[in-house]
């Protein structure tokens, strides 16, 4: 053991080296141990337990993003609703469910309803502009088989009977609100997700380092040299592995700059925090079945499309309203107040001077929800439910987002993207994942992307057991209905969401 991390002694190799304990890194580890059952693995956690930043299940919503109800993935473009989007991330999402199913069957994940439940997913529009919106949007995708059962209704009836908390004290007459709906919406728990897969893997072999922080990834001729810190004894110590996955959320960005991975040059990140309002008052909770979602606010980013969902987290239901944007210079919620000056470097300052210029309506945002006390919350939240009691809820800080700065060629700086992005470099011995969104209801599909990357060879080789895990894999499911449909039923029943 060293007390410095330049004469940290190597005291162990392996093939796989996962630096972070959340979902990605639990979803890649899994997978390769399926494909390569003997490539040792080993994963470093700088906090004391699986899953407790972004993937815990009260620093996000838990949505499984397939689209059904989120409006930003259906944006209008010149009069009309452009789908695109949604039935790419509808696609993706259908991986997961049978990348999960799988390992149900697998035995490696053992109990769907403590990671997934079935949630009717619902869009709400306000007002006659959002409500002629949103009847288009049902008129787009009604006849998808990605999108089934989805319904509309503009009657207040309808709308009571649906959603009875959101309408008690509602002013029906004031303004016009419209919903779409459809029951094959889903609530997932990724923190109870990530850590199903880690017993398995702890089971399997894999070394699980909670506690080590990740100080150093440097190139050691053909290996990288991985280089923690035991932040309980303060002693350094060094891995060599064959391939290493960041997947260290909001510090992904800087370990894959250490590493000296030339991909990430110019890239910058921006963080956005956000809080939520929650209640566990079981009569509310009782009032309410669904995850709604409306329009995001003039100058809001995509994330911060309010919303109000039921939760189910450890089998019991609550309720949570937001996000509401903040602003804190941490890249990661457990993180430190000097990660955003300490990531300005020369190769990415006219990235943050460019979004600083161009990103006005961003600004204007984030000041005015850093500037909302709690009542000022609660006013917000009674857009949802008009008799909203400030008793009944509390606040709830969310996860930490650091949203990606891409650098961009003059005459531009930079651009700030909402997407997730994965890096990796050309030998493919190392990779990344910058950025939140989608995120966590994609990882099966971005792992997969991954794995063609980076293994590229391996692939053929691979090809019979990557379809085992993901049947249609290769197949595009948006234009091959049969396939969907048996899948659907597949997933239906392995996820045993039929059953709720
Ligand atoms: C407010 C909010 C709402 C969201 N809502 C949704 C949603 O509804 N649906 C959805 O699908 N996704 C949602 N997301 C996104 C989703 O939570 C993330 O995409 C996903 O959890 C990221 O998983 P991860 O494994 O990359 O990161 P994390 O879960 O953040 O894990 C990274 C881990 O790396 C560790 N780490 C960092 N640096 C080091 C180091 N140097 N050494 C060792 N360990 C390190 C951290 O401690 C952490 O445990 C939301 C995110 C937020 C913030």
């Amino acid at each position: 053991m060293s007390s410095d991390k330049k004469t940290a002694q190597v005291v162990d190799e392996v093939e796989v080296a996962l630096i972070g304990a959340g979902i990605m890194s639990a979803t890649l580890g899994a997978m390769l141990r399926e494909l390569e059952p003997s490539w040792t693995q080993m994963v470093f956690e700088r906090l004391d337990g699986p899953a407790l930043e972004s993937s815990s299940p009260w620093n996000n919503a838990g949505t499984g993003h397939s689209a059904l109800c989120e409006l930003n993935y259906t944006p209008e473009k010149n009069g009309r609703i452009d789908v695109s989007k949604a039935m790419n991330i509808n696609e993706k999402f259908q991986i997961s469910r049978q990348f999960w199913s799988h390992q149900l069957n697998n035995g490696i994940l053992t109990d769907p309803r403590a990671f997934i439940n079935q949630v009717p997913h619902v869009s709400f529009a306000q007002g006659s502009i959002q409500v002629d919106y949103l009847k288009r949007r049902f008129d787009a995708l009604k006849d998808n088989h990605m999108f089934p059962n989805m319904q509309f209704s503009d009657d207040d009836a309808t709308f009571q009977e649906n959603l009875p908390l959101m309408s008690e004290g509602r002013d029906f007459n004031a303004q016009k609100v419209a919903i779409s709906w459809t029951d094959a919406g889903t609530d997932v728990n990724f923190g109870a997700l990530a850590k199903q897969f880690f017993t398995a893997a702890k089971a399997a072999g894999t070394e699980i380092r909670y506690g080590h922080e990740v100080v150093d990834i440097k190139r050691d001729g053909s290996k990288w040299r991985v280089t923690a810190k035991n932040l309980h004894t303060g002693d350094y110590e060094a891995v060599h592995a064959k391939f290493v996955f960041v997947g260290a959320g909001g510090y992904a960005l800087d370990l894959l700059r250490k590493a000296g991975v030339r991909e990430v040059s110019g890239f910058a990140g921006f963080p956005v925090s956000g809080l939520w309002l929650r209640s566990k008052n079981p009569e509310l909770v009782e009032q309410h079945n669904a995850k709604v979602y409306g329009k995001a606010a003039v100058g809001a980013p995509p994330m911060s499309v309010p919303h109000l969902d039921t939760r189910v987290i450890d089998g019991e239901k609550g309720l949570l309203f937001g996000p509401y944007g903040g602003w804190s210079p941490k890249f990661l919620k457990k993180g430190s107040y000097l990660d955003l000056f300490k990531s300005i470097r020369p190769d990415n300052l006219t990235s943050y001077l460019g979004v600083a210029a161009q990103e006005f309506g961003l600004t204007k945002y984030l000041v005015s929800e850093v500037l909302k006390d709690f009542d000022k919350r609660v006013e917000t939240l009674k857009e949802y439910v008009p008799n909203a009691d400030p008793n009944d809820w509390e606040t709830v800080v969310a996860g930490q987002r650091v949203q990606v700065i891409k650098p961009a060629g003059a005459p531009q700086f930079g651009s700030l993207e909402f997407g997730t992005t994965l890096i990796n470099n050309p030998e493919g011995n190392i990779a990344g994942l910058l950025g939140a969104s989608p995120g966590a209801s994609i990882t099966p599909a971005v792992m997969v992307e991954l794995l063609e990357r980076c293994f590229g060879e391996r692939m053929i080789q691979w090809g019979d057991k990557i379809q085992e895990m993901i049947p249609s894999y290769g197949v595009k499911l948006s234009k091959d209905k049969k396939l969907y449909n048996e899948m659907w039923e597949y997933t239906q029943k392995t996820l045993q969401l039929e059953q709720n």
